[in-house]
């Protein structure tokens, strides 16, 4: 498969290059040429298969010529391995019509590591087929830098290092990251916000000649690999409640779009979706888009789920794209006009097109707390913040005789004070972690500035060199 930009100005790559290079030179994201599309007995010779052997099947033909299928199942079957449920993705009813999907059994407790894990482990084969180093450079306010050095750790051909604001993620996400000791990871406190940390790790891939010295690389969700290792848990599910005979719903706690999104490309291959379910807390910018096309850019507010905490969902540039028929012009016109004015002009057609498909619900933090302590009520469920919001949106949007699955995305264990906050009860961590406050931490203080961050990037990436 290869692989176009939505600005349409950049090379078209291969997977292998479209993995290492993260954004697109022109600004835009890439996307796979064509799409693949899967008959009715492809669907069907997929069901009941162990999940890692599905997740190589749906992945492999964005992956050719690249990575074959044989090779795919080891890194698949490696990705997997220490997930804390044998059925990887397990479903679970709630409600009449109404199902969880948990996507957190991954060593983080968060769905990021659905990707991630898968990831690490391409990561490591390209580079060692091109006998080659990364340094991966990224920003956290909390899940994806713990989900990114968990799927990078003791890695020899990556250097990991990952930015925090100092002080301002929670403390389970703080020792999820920096209790790993492994010789490539390091973890920088930065003396600032976790928006100080983004446009600090944008300076150092800006400067060109930095960026080439240190082979920077990026994981973060608009890298297109990412996006494709979430398609499968979405055909996993499907196939579990009937597809391709019968159609399925999906709700999704939404931030950056990447989650829906690869629901969106299932469906593009032929899986039978009817509706997609957006679910938001109050930096609801894609709950307004779609209720009222009002794509507009508003501070954002602190809630009970943080990894939602967004101004502006990047992968939406991949849905608007498709629905402007692929006219790159367009697409990179609206963009630049949304990034200089804070709206984004989304044509009248374009806007009823994706209300065919998606819907949006937006729950405010009480309104988030009174659907966990009712799932822990009425369904005895225990749902973190972000899934609680998910499970909200499918309720709403449920349809008769359409299942409505909604994706859990955090283990409760990671939001402890707004678990206690709803129902009273204090969820364990898994084993794996039972011992995270005692484990030894280390990380690195640094100032705000990009001449500290690249001092401690190059002594980072020295001291791991081969
Ligand atoms: C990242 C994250 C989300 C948002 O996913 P997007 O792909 O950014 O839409 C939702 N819930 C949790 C727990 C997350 O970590």
């Amino acid at each position: 498969m290869r692989y176009i930009s939505t600005r349409g100005n950049a090379p078209v790559l291969s997977f292998a290059d479209v993995l290492l290079t993260g954004l697109a030179e022109d600004g835009g994201l890439y996307l796979p040429e064509t799409w693949p599309e899967f008959s009715l007995p492809d669907w069907e010779s997929l069901r009941g298969l162990p999940y890692p052997e599905l997740a190589a099947r749906v992945l492999a033909p964005f992956a050719a010529p690249d990575i074959d299928l044989e090779t795919l199942r080891g890194l698949c079957a490696k990705a997997y391995a220490n997930f804390d449920h044998p059925a990887i993705v397990p479903l679970t009813q709630v409600e009449d019509g109404l199902f969880v999907q948990e996507l957190f059994h991954g060593p983080t407790l968060a769905f990021k590591d659905m990707a991630m894990q898968v990831l690490g482990q391409l990561f490591e084969h390209v580079l060692t087929q091109r006998n080659d180093h990364v340094t991966i450079v990224g920003a956290t306010s909390g899940d994806t830098g713990s989900a990114a050095i968990e799927a990078c750790r003791g890695r020899d051909r990556l250097s990991v290092i990952i930015l925090h604001p100092k002080g301002r993620t929670s403390e389970v996400q703080r020792r999820q990251m920096t209790t790993v000791l492994d010789s490539n990871v390091t973890n920088l406190a930065v003396e600032g916000t976790f928006d100080d940390c983004q446009d600090l790790v944008k300076a150092l891939f800006a400067d060109l000649p930095f960026r080439r010295e240190m082979h920077l690389s990026a994981v973060n969700s608009i890298n297109w690999a990412r996006i494709a290792a979430q398609i499968p848990y979405y055909v996993y599910a499907a196939l579990n409640f009937g597809a391709p005979e019968r159609e399925v719903s999906f709700a999704v706690p939404t931030g950056n779009f990447g989650n829906i999104l690869a629901a969106w490309a299932a469906r593009k291959m032929g899986l039978p979706i009817k509706h997609l379910c957006v679910g938001s807390n109050r930096n609801d910018i894609l709950t307004r888009f779609l209720n009222a096309n009002d794509m507009t850019i508003k501070g954002v507010v602190p809630s009970l789920s943080p990894s939602m905490d967004i101004q502006v969902s990047s992968n939406f540039e991949r849905l608007l794209f498709e629905l402007l028929g692929r006219d790159s012009a367009a697409c990179a016109r609206i963009m630049t006009g949304f990034r200089a004015t804070g709206h984004m002009d989304v044509p009248e057609e374009v806007w009823e097109n994706a209300r065919t498909v998606f819907s949006g619900l937006a729950l405010d933090d009480e309104q988030t707390e009174a659907e966990i302590r009712n799932l822990h009520q009425k369904s005895n469920y225990l749902a973190d913040p972000h899934s609680a919001i998910g499970i909200a949106a499918g309720r709403k949007f449920r349809q008769p005789g359409v299942p409505m699955i909604a994706e859990a995305t955090a283990h409760p264990a990671k939001f402890p004070d707004a678990m206690v906050a709803a129902t009273g009860i204090h969820p364990a961590l898994p084993v794996h972690l039972e011992d995270l406050f005692e484990r030894e931490e280390r990380y690195r203080t640094v100032p705000a500035t990009a001449g500290a961050i690249k001092d401690a990037v190059r002594a980072a990436v020295l001291a791991n060199a081969p």
